[in-house]
């Protein structure tokens, strides 16, 4: 059967971190009863085929109640054995959210733990301290989900080489089977953007970037995309469709959709979401649909931040011998190696 992914947006967060640019808010806490509403009724309204990868995003979905969120999970219909993850924030982890996850059919947690040093969580305007989210991995780890994951940042204002190698390694000691570790990335409009001596530096990133991978590839976890190391058997598969551009639904405010090469997203904000939805109207706000060639250099650029890479067949000698040390050739595939990971977008337009 063809993957087929639900992604639901949850908008709701405890306080906005400094770089976030996401489309969640801090005050709307007294809409989640409806907003929950409005999703299970917009999935209704789509009567869509079974979901082999559901996936809660935002935001911050551990924010809703844990019946709330067993209800939108039973109203997705979902494929056996299908991947079901929800974001959680360290902060608001316990033994009875995570009972009632795996009562619901949850089988994948992802942490947002992002640094394991205070200094580095403040720079980021974090709420949670490293204590809290070493609690929240051992509960996580011991609560029998067949995967879990930890997010990671690195970049931030204060933080030493020093600092990032020391939260790799006590992430790793936590034993999570998936890690994602992001570039911090100024964002424009964030209180970030605002404070240019708070900006990264690319060399910085770089180097943190190639000490992560070499740590976590001696731990066994192999980068299966630019940004993400698994345990063989443990790549999250819902990310894996949208990088094989597969199709998916987003369901809630501001999420988006994909079907066959068209796209279409929802309105931003969760009042106009619930006011459309429970109005009985498409939340909708627009779409495109990509041009053949569009989607094809799409497709390549997508599989290229992937451990499966693009079709070397396609590329002369003069192309790869300007790529020299940024691809490698395996079988009959062309790979990005650790540095070329840090050049992506330069390789795929060189490539592409
Ligand atoms: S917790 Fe995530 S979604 Fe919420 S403000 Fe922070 S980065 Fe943004």
């Amino acid at each position: 059967m063809r993957p087929f992914g639900v992604y639901v947006h949850v908008p709701f967060c405890a306080r906005r971190c400094d770089y976030c640019a996401f489309a969640t808010w801090t005050d709307r806490s007294g809409l989640m009863g409806a907003y929950v509403d409005a999703c299970v009724g917009e999935l209704a309204a789509a009567a869509l085929p079974p979901a082999s990868t559901l996936f809660f995003g935002g935001g911050t979905p551990s924010l809703l109640p844990a019946a709330a969120m067993a209800s939108v999970v039973a109203a997705v219909s979902r494929a056996p054995g299908a991947e079901v993850t929800v974001e959680c924030n360290p902060d608001d982890v316990t033994a009875d959210l995570l009972d009632a996850y795996r009562a619901a059919g949850v089988t994948r947690v992802s942490l947002g733990v992002q640094s394991m040093r205070p200094h580095v969580l403040a720079a980021l305007g974090r709420v949670h301290d490293p204590a809290v989210a070493v609690r929240a991995a051992r509960l996580v780890a011991g609560a029998g989900f067949p995967s879990w994951s930890v997010d990671l940042i690195f970049g931030a204002a204060g933080e030493s080489d020093a600092d990032w190698q020391a939260t790799v390694d006590e992430v790793l000691a936590l034993g999570p089977p998936h890690v994602s570790a992001y570039a911090l990335t100024v964002e424009a409009g964030t209180p970030l953007a605002g404070d240019p001596a708070r900006h990264p530096d690319d060399d910085v990133q770089a180097t943190r970037y190639l000490a992560a991978d070499e740590a976590l590839a001696g731990a066994g976890l192999a980068s299966y995309e630019v940004s993400n190391w698994a345990r063989p058997g443990h790549e999250c598969r819902h990310n894996l469709l949208y990088w094989s551009q597969g199709d998916y639904r987003g369901i809630g405010c501001a999420a988006h959709s994909h079907q066959a090469g068209r796209r279409w997203w929802n309105v931003r904000t969760p009042e106009r979401y619930i006011e459309r939805v429970l109005g009985g109207q498409s939340p909708e706000a627009a779409g495109e649909t990509l041009a053949p060639e569009d989607r094809r250099r799409e497709a390549l650029q997508l599989a290229l931040r992937t451990s499966r890479g693009v079709p070397a067949g396609s590329f002369g000698a003069d192309d790869l011998s300007e790529l020299d040390g940024l691809v490698e050739r395996r079988g009959d595939r062309l790979v990005l190696t650790p540095a070329g990971r840090l050049l992506t977008n330069e390789v795929a337009v060189r490539l592409l």
